[in-house]
Protein backbone atom coordinates (compact mmCIF):
# COMPACT_ATOMS: atom_id res chain seq x y z
CA UNK A 1 0.00 0.00 0.00
CA UNK A 2 1.54 3.30 -0.73
CA UNK A 3 2.47 6.32 1.87
CA UNK A 4 -0.91 7.87 0.41
CA UNK A 5 -3.48 5.33 1.00
CA UNK A 6 -1.96 4.63 4.47
CA UNK A 7 -2.69 8.71 4.62
CA UNK A 8 -5.85 8.50 3.05
CA UNK A 9 -7.16 6.04 5.25
CA UNK A 10 -5.94 7.30 8.20
CA UNK A 11 -8.31 10.61 6.98
CA UNK A 12 -11.48 8.72 7.15
CA UNK A 13 -11.21 6.52 9.96
CA UNK A 14 -9.97 9.24 12.51
CA UNK A 15 -11.48 12.07 11.15
CA UNK A 16 -8.30 14.14 10.81
CA UNK A 17 -7.17 16.25 8.35
CA UNK A 18 -3.48 16.07 6.76
CA UNK A 19 -2.06 20.30 6.26
CA UNK A 20 0.22 21.02 3.74
CA UNK A 21 2.51 23.56 4.57
CA UNK A 22 4.99 25.86 2.95
CA UNK A 23 7.69 28.56 3.99
CA UNK A 24 10.11 31.40 1.78
CA UNK A 25 10.34 34.27 4.05
CA UNK A 26 13.77 34.32 4.08
CA UNK A 27 16.53 31.91 3.35
CA UNK A 28 15.04 28.30 3.89
CA UNK A 29 12.44 26.68 1.07
CA UNK A 30 10.50 24.38 3.36
CA UNK A 31 7.83 22.02 2.98
CA UNK A 32 5.56 19.84 5.43
CA UNK A 33 2.81 17.84 5.83
CA UNK A 34 1.11 17.95 9.45
CA UNK A 35 -2.22 15.72 10.67
CA UNK A 36 -4.44 17.26 12.50
CA UNK A 37 -7.96 16.16 14.69
CA UNK A 38 -10.37 18.86 14.45
CA UNK A 39 -9.70 20.77 17.96
CA UNK A 40 -6.71 19.38 19.11
CA UNK A 41 -4.42 21.97 19.86
CA UNK A 42 -0.78 19.41 18.87
CA UNK A 43 -1.15 18.96 15.67
CA UNK A 44 1.33 15.23 14.70
CA UNK A 45 4.05 16.26 11.82
CA UNK A 46 3.97 13.55 9.52
CA UNK A 47 6.60 14.72 7.25
CA UNK A 48 9.29 17.76 6.27
CA UNK A 49 12.14 18.79 4.38
CA UNK A 50 13.88 21.97 3.41
CA UNK A 51 16.54 23.11 1.61
CA UNK A 52 18.72 26.09 2.61
CA UNK A 53 20.52 28.88 0.48
CA UNK A 54 24.27 28.78 1.01
CA UNK A 55 25.46 32.29 1.73
CA UNK A 56 28.33 31.20 3.30
CA UNK A 57 30.87 32.71 1.27
CA UNK A 58 28.62 36.52 0.81
CA UNK A 59 29.05 36.96 5.10
CA UNK A 60 24.85 37.64 4.70
CA UNK A 61 21.65 36.47 2.34
CA UNK A 62 20.99 38.74 -0.43
CA UNK A 63 18.00 39.61 -1.55
CA UNK A 64 17.95 38.62 -5.11
CA UNK A 65 20.16 35.65 -4.48
CA UNK A 66 17.31 34.59 -2.00
CA UNK A 67 14.24 35.19 -4.48
CA UNK A 68 16.04 33.57 -7.44
CA UNK A 69 17.37 30.64 -4.99
CA UNK A 70 13.00 30.34 -3.67
CA UNK A 71 11.61 30.43 -7.29
CA UNK A 72 14.30 27.55 -8.84
CA UNK A 73 13.80 25.69 -5.88
CA UNK A 74 10.45 25.88 -4.49
CA UNK A 75 8.61 24.47 -7.18
CA UNK A 76 10.68 20.91 -7.21
CA UNK A 77 10.47 21.01 -3.29
CA UNK A 78 7.03 20.31 -3.35
CA UNK A 79 6.92 18.51 -6.56
CA UNK A 80 8.88 16.04 -4.94
CA UNK A 81 7.14 16.21 -1.28
CA UNK A 82 4.30 15.31 -3.01
CA UNK A 83 5.20 12.45 -4.91
CA UNK A 84 6.95 10.86 -2.11
CA UNK A 85 3.65 11.44 0.16
CA UNK A 86 1.50 10.33 -2.04
CA UNK A 87 -0.45 13.56 -2.37
CA UNK A 88 -2.18 14.36 -6.05
CA UNK A 89 -4.93 15.79 -7.66
CA UNK A 90 -6.81 12.74 -6.67
CA UNK A 91 -5.81 12.46 -3.41
CA UNK A 92 -5.28 15.97 -2.30
CA UNK A 93 -4.80 17.49 1.36
CA UNK A 94 -7.44 19.29 3.27
CA UNK A 95 -5.79 22.77 4.12
CA UNK A 96 -2.41 24.88 2.28
CA UNK A 97 -1.09 26.58 4.84
CA UNK A 98 1.54 29.19 3.48
CA UNK A 99 3.91 31.89 5.00
CA UNK A 100 2.78 35.30 4.01
CA UNK A 101 4.64 37.85 6.53
CA UNK A 102 6.58 39.13 7.63
CA UNK A 103 9.86 38.57 4.96
CA UNK A 104 11.43 39.51 1.95
CA UNK A 105 8.63 40.15 -0.65
CA UNK A 106 10.82 37.85 -3.53
CA UNK A 107 11.15 35.45 -1.08
CA UNK A 108 7.61 34.61 0.54
CA UNK A 109 6.10 35.07 -3.38
CA UNK A 110 7.65 32.16 -4.45
CA UNK A 111 5.91 29.89 -2.28
CA UNK A 112 2.44 32.04 -2.23
CA UNK A 113 2.37 32.15 -5.71
CA UNK A 114 2.68 28.28 -6.32
CA UNK A 115 0.01 27.52 -2.62
CA UNK A 116 -2.49 29.96 -4.72
CA UNK A 117 -2.08 27.90 -7.59
CA UNK A 118 -2.17 24.14 -5.97
CA UNK A 119 -5.55 25.92 -4.38
CA UNK A 120 -7.08 26.34 -7.61
CA UNK A 121 -6.28 22.85 -8.66
CA UNK A 122 -7.01 20.57 -5.26
CA UNK A 123 -10.32 23.41 -4.30
CA UNK A 124 -8.73 23.30 -0.46
CA UNK A 125 -8.75 26.34 1.52
CA UNK A 126 -5.78 28.61 1.92
CA UNK A 127 -4.41 30.26 5.02
CA UNK A 128 -1.62 32.99 4.58
CA UNK A 129 0.54 32.46 7.53
CA UNK A 130 2.31 34.69 10.08
CA UNK A 131 5.82 34.13 9.89
CA UNK A 132 6.21 34.81 13.71
CA UNK A 133 3.05 33.42 14.70
CA UNK A 134 4.82 30.28 13.79
CA UNK A 135 7.87 30.76 15.66
CA UNK A 136 5.67 30.88 18.91
CA UNK A 137 3.21 27.71 18.33
CA UNK A 138 6.41 25.54 17.32
CA UNK A 139 6.43 24.78 20.70
CA UNK A 140 3.52 22.31 20.24
CA UNK A 141 5.21 20.09 18.53
CA UNK A 142 7.05 18.41 21.30
CA UNK A 143 7.23 15.38 23.26
CA UNK A 144 6.83 17.09 26.13
CA UNK A 145 3.15 16.60 28.06
CA UNK A 146 2.19 20.07 28.56
CA UNK A 147 2.45 22.68 25.70
CA UNK A 148 1.53 26.49 26.87
CA UNK A 149 -1.65 28.07 27.83
CA UNK A 150 -2.61 31.25 27.41
CA UNK A 151 -1.97 33.96 28.30
CA UNK A 152 1.58 32.83 28.32
CA UNK A 153 4.72 34.80 27.02
CA UNK A 154 7.02 34.15 24.52
CA UNK A 155 10.21 35.40 24.02
CA UNK A 156 11.21 34.95 20.35
CA UNK A 157 15.15 35.32 19.36
CA UNK A 158 15.82 35.23 15.62
CA UNK A 159 18.04 36.15 12.83
CA UNK A 160 14.92 38.86 12.61
CA UNK A 161 13.60 39.62 15.55
CA UNK A 162 13.82 40.29 19.61
CA UNK A 163 10.97 40.55 20.81
CA UNK A 164 9.08 39.77 24.56
CA UNK A 165 5.23 39.33 23.74
CA UNK A 166 1.86 38.44 25.48
CA UNK A 167 -0.12 36.12 24.17
CA UNK A 168 -3.65 36.53 25.25
CA UNK A 169 -5.37 34.64 22.89
CA UNK A 170 -4.51 33.45 19.18
CA UNK A 171 -4.81 37.00 18.06
CA UNK A 172 -4.35 39.40 20.87
CA UNK A 173 -0.67 39.85 20.82
CA UNK A 174 0.68 42.54 23.02
CA UNK A 175 4.70 43.58 21.87
CA UNK A 176 6.45 43.87 25.95
CA UNK A 177 10.27 44.49 24.59
CA UNK A 178 11.66 44.69 21.09
CA UNK A 179 15.06 45.62 19.65
CA UNK A 180 15.85 49.30 19.42
CA UNK A 181 18.68 48.35 16.81
CA UNK A 182 19.35 44.61 14.91
CA UNK A 183 18.31 41.22 16.43
CA UNK A 184 19.99 39.25 18.69
CA UNK A 185 20.90 36.62 16.21
CA UNK A 186 21.91 39.20 13.37
CA UNK A 187 23.92 40.20 15.78
CA UNK A 188 25.49 36.87 16.82
CA UNK A 189 26.46 36.26 13.21
CA UNK A 190 27.79 39.45 12.69
CA UNK A 191 30.01 38.68 16.05
CA UNK A 192 31.13 35.82 15.03
CA UNK A 193 32.46 36.35 11.80
CA UNK A 194 33.93 39.31 13.31
CA UNK A 195 35.79 36.63 15.92
CA UNK A 196 36.52 34.36 12.54
CA UNK A 197 33.51 32.08 12.18
CA UNK A 198 32.39 31.08 8.77
CA UNK A 199 29.83 29.61 7.12
CA UNK A 200 26.33 29.78 7.50
CA UNK A 201 24.14 30.28 10.74
CA UNK A 202 27.35 31.35 12.11
CA UNK A 203 25.45 31.84 15.65
CA UNK A 204 25.02 28.19 15.71
CA UNK A 205 28.81 27.70 14.95
CA UNK A 206 30.08 29.85 17.24
CA UNK A 207 27.89 27.93 20.12
CA UNK A 208 30.03 24.87 18.46
CA UNK A 209 33.24 26.24 18.95
CA UNK A 210 32.66 27.53 22.58
CA UNK A 211 31.49 23.99 23.55
CA UNK A 212 35.22 23.20 22.17
CA UNK A 213 36.88 24.97 24.30
CA UNK A 214 38.39 23.39 27.17
CA UNK A 215 36.91 23.52 30.86
CA UNK A 216 39.85 24.73 32.36
CA UNK A 217 40.27 27.54 29.68
CA UNK A 218 36.02 28.40 30.44
CA UNK A 219 36.98 28.54 34.20
CA UNK A 220 39.75 31.34 33.87
CA UNK A 221 37.95 33.17 30.91
CA UNK A 222 34.95 33.52 33.81
CA UNK A 223 37.33 35.50 36.15
CA UNK A 224 38.42 37.55 33.35
CA UNK A 225 36.67 41.16 33.84
CA UNK A 226 35.99 42.88 30.57
CA UNK A 227 33.27 45.32 32.35
CA UNK A 228 36.28 47.45 32.21
CA UNK A 229 39.13 48.61 30.25
CA UNK A 230 41.75 46.75 33.21
CA UNK A 231 42.43 43.85 31.34
CA UNK A 232 45.03 42.09 29.23
CA UNK A 233 43.19 42.71 25.91
CA UNK A 234 42.57 46.82 27.04
CA UNK A 235 38.59 45.76 25.71
CA UNK A 236 35.21 46.99 27.86
CA UNK A 237 32.47 45.03 26.46
CA UNK A 238 30.10 47.52 27.98
CA UNK A 239 26.35 45.82 28.74
CA UNK A 240 23.66 47.94 26.77
CA UNK A 241 21.91 50.40 28.86
CA UNK A 242 24.09 49.97 31.60
CA UNK A 243 24.59 53.50 32.44
CA UNK A 244 24.79 55.52 35.59
CA UNK A 245 21.66 57.35 34.51
CA UNK A 246 19.50 54.84 33.16
CA UNK A 247 16.53 54.10 34.72
CA UNK A 248 16.33 50.56 36.58
CA UNK A 249 12.19 50.23 35.22
CA UNK A 250 12.49 52.72 32.04
CA UNK A 251 8.55 52.94 30.87
CA UNK A 252 9.93 51.52 27.71
CA UNK A 253 11.84 48.64 27.66
CA UNK A 254 14.33 47.22 24.97
CA UNK A 255 17.34 45.41 23.45
CA UNK A 256 19.98 46.35 21.73
CA UNK A 257 22.83 44.55 20.42
CA UNK A 258 24.78 46.75 18.06
CA UNK A 259 27.06 47.70 20.97
CA UNK A 260 28.54 44.35 21.06
CA UNK A 261 29.61 43.99 17.17
CA UNK A 262 30.84 47.73 16.69
CA UNK A 263 32.70 47.30 20.01
CA UNK A 264 34.36 44.25 18.34
CA UNK A 265 34.77 46.06 15.17
CA UNK A 266 37.06 48.84 16.94
CA UNK A 267 39.10 46.32 19.29
CA UNK A 268 40.26 44.50 16.11
CA UNK A 269 40.70 48.00 13.75
CA UNK A 270 43.32 48.52 16.94
CA UNK A 271 44.85 45.33 17.12
CA UNK A 272 45.79 43.75 13.95
CA UNK A 273 46.90 40.62 15.78
CA UNK A 274 45.37 38.60 18.22
CA UNK A 275 46.55 35.48 19.04
CA UNK A 276 43.66 32.14 19.49
CA UNK A 277 43.39 32.52 23.24
CA UNK A 278 42.31 35.75 22.83
CA UNK A 279 39.82 35.00 20.22
CA UNK A 280 38.39 32.04 21.78
CA UNK A 281 37.81 34.40 24.87
CA UNK A 282 36.00 37.01 22.98
CA UNK A 283 34.08 34.12 21.76
CA UNK A 284 33.24 32.95 24.93
CA UNK A 285 32.41 36.40 26.84
CA UNK A 286 30.50 37.67 23.64
CA UNK A 287 27.66 35.05 23.78
CA UNK A 288 27.48 35.08 27.64
CA UNK A 289 27.81 39.01 27.87
CA UNK A 290 24.73 38.89 24.83
CA UNK A 291 22.57 36.47 26.68
CA UNK A 292 23.19 38.15 29.97
CA UNK A 293 21.58 41.19 28.43
CA UNK A 294 19.01 39.39 27.29
CA UNK A 295 17.94 37.58 30.39
CA UNK A 296 18.54 41.26 32.18
CA UNK A 297 15.63 43.01 29.95
CA UNK A 298 13.38 40.05 30.28
CA UNK A 299 13.73 40.45 34.08
CA UNK A 300 13.12 43.77 34.11
CA UNK A 301 9.81 43.03 32.47
CA UNK A 302 8.91 40.09 34.40
CA UNK A 303 9.50 42.51 37.83
CA UNK A 304 7.84 45.42 35.92
CA UNK A 305 4.44 43.36 35.51
CA UNK A 306 4.53 40.91 38.09
CA UNK A 307 2.93 41.80 41.76
CA UNK A 308 4.29 45.17 43.30
CA UNK A 309 7.22 44.52 45.45
CA UNK A 310 9.93 46.60 47.18
CA UNK A 311 12.30 46.72 44.66
CA UNK A 312 9.46 47.45 42.51
CA UNK A 313 6.16 49.03 43.85
CA UNK A 314 4.60 50.73 40.64
CA UNK A 315 4.63 46.87 38.84
CA UNK A 316 1.34 46.46 37.20
CA UNK A 317 0.52 42.83 37.52
CA UNK A 318 -0.02 42.31 34.04
CA UNK A 319 1.45 39.21 34.01
CA UNK A 320 -0.28 37.76 36.77
CA UNK A 321 -1.81 34.89 35.29
CA UNK A 322 0.84 33.85 32.98
CA UNK A 323 2.47 30.43 33.63
CA UNK A 324 4.05 29.58 30.47
CA UNK A 325 7.49 31.07 29.23
CA UNK A 326 7.90 29.84 25.39
CA UNK A 327 10.95 30.92 23.90
CA UNK A 328 11.56 29.98 20.23
CA UNK A 329 13.52 31.12 16.87
CA UNK A 330 17.10 30.10 15.54
CA UNK A 331 18.66 31.54 18.78
CA UNK A 332 16.78 29.44 21.01
CA UNK A 333 18.50 26.43 19.99
CA UNK A 334 21.79 27.43 21.47
CA UNK A 335 21.92 25.55 24.97
CA UNK A 336 24.01 28.47 26.98
CA UNK A 337 20.70 30.71 26.46
CA UNK A 338 18.42 27.40 27.44
CA UNK A 339 20.00 27.36 30.66
CA UNK A 340 20.10 30.78 30.92
CA UNK A 341 16.69 31.52 31.01
CA UNK A 342 16.04 28.37 32.89
CA UNK A 343 18.17 29.24 35.80
CA UNK A 344 17.84 33.40 36.23
CA UNK A 345 14.55 34.44 35.41
CA UNK A 346 13.13 36.56 38.22
CA UNK A 347 9.68 34.49 38.18
CA UNK A 348 8.43 30.92 38.35
CA UNK A 349 8.13 29.97 34.76
CA UNK A 350 6.98 26.71 32.97
CA UNK A 351 9.51 26.87 30.01
CA UNK A 352 8.95 25.76 26.68
CA UNK A 353 10.99 25.07 23.65
CA UNK A 354 11.01 23.99 20.80
CA UNK A 355 12.91 20.77 19.29
CA UNK A 356 16.21 21.87 17.89
CA UNK A 357 15.36 21.54 14.23
CA UNK A 358 12.33 23.27 14.95
CA UNK A 359 13.54 26.68 15.86
CA UNK A 360 14.82 27.74 12.71
CA UNK A 361 12.92 28.46 10.06
CA UNK A 362 10.22 25.72 9.14
CA UNK A 363 7.16 24.81 7.37
CA UNK A 364 5.61 22.61 10.46
CA UNK A 365 5.60 25.83 12.63
CA UNK A 366 3.50 27.26 9.41
CA UNK A 367 1.25 24.65 9.64
CA UNK A 368 0.36 24.71 13.43
CA UNK A 369 -0.38 28.48 13.22
CA UNK A 370 -2.42 27.95 9.97
CA UNK A 371 -4.34 25.19 11.74
CA UNK A 372 -4.69 27.24 14.71
CA UNK A 373 -5.98 30.38 12.13
CA UNK A 374 -8.01 28.28 10.76
CA UNK A 375 -9.88 26.78 14.00
CA UNK A 376 -9.58 29.42 16.56
CA UNK A 377 -10.46 32.45 13.98
CA UNK A 378 -12.42 30.83 11.57
CA UNK A 379 -11.06 32.48 8.77
CA UNK A 380 -9.14 31.66 5.39
CA UNK A 381 -7.09 33.64 2.66
CA UNK A 382 -8.30 34.45 -0.45
CA UNK A 383 -6.49 34.53 -3.82
CA UNK A 384 -5.73 38.45 -3.98
CA UNK A 385 -3.73 37.89 -0.60
CA UNK A 386 0.13 39.57 -1.56
CA UNK A 387 3.08 38.48 0.65
CA UNK A 388 3.39 41.27 3.26
CA UNK A 389 7.25 42.92 3.97
CA UNK A 390 6.44 44.50 7.54
CA UNK A 391 3.50 42.83 9.53
CA UNK A 392 3.33 43.32 12.94
CA UNK A 393 1.93 40.68 14.98
CA UNK A 394 -0.59 42.31 16.76
CA UNK A 395 -2.07 43.21 13.09
CA UNK A 396 -2.27 39.87 12.77
CA UNK A 397 -6.04 39.89 11.42
CA UNK A 398 -5.39 44.04 10.43
CA UNK A 399 -4.70 43.25 6.97
CA UNK A 400 -6.62 42.34 4.04
CA UNK A 401 -7.63 39.35 2.62
CA UNK A 402 -9.15 37.30 5.80
CA UNK A 403 -12.55 35.67 4.38
CA UNK A 404 -14.72 34.79 7.55
CA UNK A 405 -15.78 31.03 8.07
CA UNK A 406 -19.02 31.52 9.60
CA UNK A 407 -19.54 28.17 12.23
CA UNK A 408 -21.79 26.63 10.15
CA UNK A 409 -19.40 26.79 6.90
CA UNK A 410 -16.92 25.40 9.29
CA UNK A 411 -18.30 22.52 10.40
CA UNK A 412 -19.29 21.87 6.80
CA UNK A 413 -15.32 22.38 5.70
CA UNK A 414 -14.52 19.94 8.84
CA UNK A 415 -16.34 16.78 7.54
CA UNK A 416 -16.18 17.58 3.73
CA UNK A 417 -12.83 17.38 4.77
CA UNK A 418 -13.60 13.44 4.61
CA UNK A 419 -14.81 12.95 1.49
CA UNK A 420 -11.75 13.42 -0.87
P1 LIG B 1 15.62 32.16 12.25
O1 LIG B 1 15.73 33.63 11.89
O2 LIG B 1 14.59 31.88 13.28
O3 LIG B 1 15.54 31.26 11.06
O4 LIG B 1 16.99 31.77 12.95
C1 LIG B 1 18.22 31.97 12.32
C2 LIG B 1 19.15 32.65 13.32
O5 LIG B 1 19.35 31.80 14.45
C3 LIG B 1 20.52 32.91 12.71
O6 LIG B 1 20.95 34.17 13.15
C4 LIG B 1 21.34 31.77 13.30
O7 LIG B 1 22.71 32.04 13.31
C5 LIG B 1 20.74 31.67 14.69
N1 LIG B 1 21.01 30.39 15.31
C6 LIG B 1 20.74 29.15 14.86
N2 LIG B 1 21.17 28.20 15.72
C7 LIG B 1 21.77 28.87 16.75
C8 LIG B 1 22.42 28.47 17.95
N3 LIG B 1 22.57 27.18 18.25
N4 LIG B 1 22.90 29.44 18.77
C9 LIG B 1 22.74 30.74 18.47
N5 LIG B 1 22.14 31.18 17.35
C10 LIG B 1 21.66 30.27 16.49
ZN1 LIG C 1 12.15 33.02 11.32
Amino acid sequence: MTRGLILHRRILSRRDYIVLALESSCDDSCVALLEQIPGSSQPRLIAETRRTLNSGSVGGIIPTAAHDFHHANMANLVQEFLHTHGLSLRKPPDLICCTRGPGMVGSLSSSLQLAKGLLIAWKVPLIGVHHMLGHILAARLTQEATIPQYPFLSFLCSGGHTMLVLLKSTSEHEIIIDTADIAAGDALDKCARELGVKGNMVAQKLEIEVERIPINFIDEFRKVNLDTLNNDLRLKLPKPYRGPHDLRYPSKIEFSFSLFLSTLQGFFKRNAHVDQQAIDLLRFKVQESLFDHLVDRLNIALIKHGEPSPACPEADRKFANVKDFVCSGGVAANKVLRRKLQNNLAAPMNFHFPDFHLCTDNAAMIGIAGIEIFEKLRVTSDLSILPIRKWPLSDLLNVDGWLNVGDKEFSQIVSNLHDH
